[in-house]
């Protein structure tokens, strides 16, 4: 067992926890940034190639008021209006923060070359040319933390449960992975930025780390968390011919740029059956575009593999060339011409604009605990704009890191007013650690012939085909069925010590948080009786004003990590009803 100390834990090395790394070391806080990957290479953010959403006003005018309103108008009444707020004006300064780090963004002739992207009122997405700008973010905020003296680095430790000691936040334990040793890391205050939930469903654009660890170490530790119901599906990630080394959602770009014209399976324009002309321009929301292409396949109009076309056909090479020059390469490589032939493209699970309920400073209702990017609910009510989630990412990741830093302060003059109590302190958090290492690292009683990878499979399948984008009541009860009786068949731990490299116990753990975050989201769909935004019920179809509110999602029973394991009942959600802009972390 390995035993660390530190000012600030931060959970996660994406956007959100390098920037909340470099802002709580900035204030003065020693900062261990741990990440079950590689730092700054895991997650969602360097695999983004595209946009990032800012008022940045060159080379026309913009203003953060008018990001606000489109935001707003995209979350479908459920938007937090303080975190939006925040998104809009905070990540406008970390964007250009960025800049002055030199991340590159894409100019013509010393002007900024913003693009348009459906939902926004005019061009206001900033990207690095070409298809890498999270690449180029993430490689932009690595140095920073490099540069940081006081950050110290922790990859391949995956967090697996949070300490809570006398009601407070106080560390984490988790497993090395590369040699299986148990850690424990005793914290001032912790920031969670594991990013979303997307692994959860078959077809995704996600990394695999992204099965929701942030909101399953949230509930464990008594952080409530809302808007799980919504998950937002991209509509035209990337299903046939096969390609490879290649971002699944890359044709987004291609269509920021060109437009490209999207076909049924007959080879005809189809959007404005669904209530919005698209017209090659490329103006339709994701939400309206994943349902009039689940609808034209359930007509029986889809493509050859059960999706849609998307033709360039009708564009000169040349045009292909100038927008997109090396990409064209790695497309030919993957026997794709654009000029030649269409694509074929369908939804797939790419964000989530639920997650932990946070104050404006990313506080939870648990004191030392705090929140960054994705991870984060509220922002983005019912669905997300293009490009606001690297946005989202910097702005509360800062706010996130200030904030830890802050709380550590206060700590830090306690200390020096008492060191004794202080040192007695962290001495009960830390056996506290050991005990929940005890607790969760144990060898259990699952049988060994109980195949983890095939229930990981097991459950992506259901949540698909049960939780979708488009539900209803049956088709939610038999998945909420299918994923309580995969918790059950997985309960117990496996039967041998955790080992280096150890695939098994990182896909339990994988499965204990996902069928848990499995649960919440379909939990909340099944309560939710309308359809707004990316939470679509054919039972209930259109907005129902009495739901303009939050479901807010908490443990019921025991919540603490340790009598959890040793229960032998799957945890149950308990759902709430929280206006919005009540203060969600009320
Ligand atoms: C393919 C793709 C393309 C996208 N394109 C865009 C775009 O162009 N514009 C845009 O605005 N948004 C885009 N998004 C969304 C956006 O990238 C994410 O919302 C954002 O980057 C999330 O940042 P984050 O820091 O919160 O999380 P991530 O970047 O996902 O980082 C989370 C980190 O937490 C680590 N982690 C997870 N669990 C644990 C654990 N238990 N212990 C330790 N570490 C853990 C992961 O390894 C990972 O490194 C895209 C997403 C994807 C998947």
């Amino acid at each position: 067992m390995r035993n660390l100390e530190t000012d600030v834990l931060v959970v996660g090395a994406g956007g959100a926890g390098m920037y909340a790394a470099v802002e709580a070391a900035r204030l003065g806080s020693r900062v261990i940034l741990a990440d079950r990957g590689l730092i700054g290479r895991s997650g969602a953010t360097v695999m983004a190639q595209m946009t990032v959403a800012a008022a940045m006003g060159e080379p026309a005018d913009d203003s953060v008021e008018a990001h606000l309103a489109d935001t707003l108008q995209a979350g479908r009444e459920l938007c937090e209006p303080d975190l939006s707020r925040l998104l809009c004006e905070e990540g406008l300064e970390c964007v250009r923060e960025m800049d002055t780090w030199g991340v590159g963004w894409a100019r013509a002739e010393g002007q900024l070359t913003p693009v348009m992207a459906p939902g926004h009122d005019r061009p206001r997405c900033v990207y690095v040319d070409f298809l890498n700008t999270g690449p180029a973010v993430s490689r932009t905020l690595r140095t920073q933390v490099i540069r940081s003296p006081l950050v110290q680095r922790v990859g391949d430790l995956c967090i697996t449960d949070l300490v809570v000691h006398e009601g407070r936040c106080a560390g984490a334990v988790g497993v090395h992975l590369t040699t299986g040793e148990a850690v424990t890391i005793v914290a001032g205050a912790v920031v969670l930025a594991c990013g979303g939930l997307t692994r959860l469903y078959a077809r995704n654009s996600a990394s695999s780390n992204m099965g929701g660890d942030a909101y399953a170490l949230a509930l464990r530790a008594g952080a409530p968390l809302i808007d799980m119901e919504f998950v937002q599906f991209f509509p035209i990630g990337h299903l046939a011919p096969r390609m490879i080394g290649m971002d699944p959602i890359m044709w987004d770009p291609f269509r920021y740029k060109l437009g490209g014209r999207l076909l049924n399976g007959l080879k005809e324009e189809f959007t404005h059956r669904y209530g919005t002309e698209d017209g090659g321009r490329y103006t339709i929301t994701r939400d309206q575009a994943t349902y009039a292409i689940y609808k034209e396949v359930e007509a029986g109009r889809g493509s050859p593999h059960g999706g849609a076309w998307l033709s360039f056909e009708h564009l000169p090479p040349e045009q292909l060339r100038a927008a997109f020059g090396p990409v064209v390469d790695r497309l030919a490589k993957n026997g794709i011409d654009l000029a030649k032939t269409p694509i074929e493209v369908a939804p797939i699970a790419h964000y989530h604009m639920g997650g932990v309920a946070v104050d404006t400073r990313m506080a939870t209702v648990v004191p030392g605990l705090f929140v960054g990017g994705e991870a984060v609910g509220g922002a983005n009510g019912a669905n997300r704009l293009s490009g606001n989630a690297i946005t989202e990412a910097f702005a509360f990741g800062r706010r996130a890191g200030a904030s830890a830093a802050q709380a550590v302060s206060v700590l830090a003059a306690d200390a020096v007013a008492d060191p004794v109590a202080s040192a007695s302190r962290i001495e009960r958090v830390r056996a506290q650690a050991q005990r929940l290492i005890e607790a969760t690292l144990t060898p259990g009683t699952l049988p060994t012939e109980a195949n983890t990878a095939a229930a990981i499979d097991e459950l992506q399948t259901i949540m698909s085909r049960k939780v979708g984008p488009f539900r209803t009541e049956a088709g939610l009860r038999e998945g909420l069925d299918g994923v309580r009786a995969l918790a059950t068949r997985f309960h117990a731990a496996p039967s041998f010590a955790p080992g280096a490299f150890d695939p098994v116990w990182l896909d339990w753990f994988d499965l204990r948080n996902m069928t848990l975050v499995a649960e919440t989201v379909t939990v909340a769909a099944l309560e939710r009786t309308e359809s707004r935004g990316a939470h679509q019920r054919e039972d209930h179809p259109g907005l129902d004003p009495n739901w303009t509110l939050h479901l807010e999602s908490r443990l019921a029973g025991p919540t603490d990590a340790i009598a959890l394991v040793q229960s032998q009942a799957n945890p149950q959600i308990a759902l709430a009803r929280v206006p919005v802009n009540a203060g969600v972390a009320a």
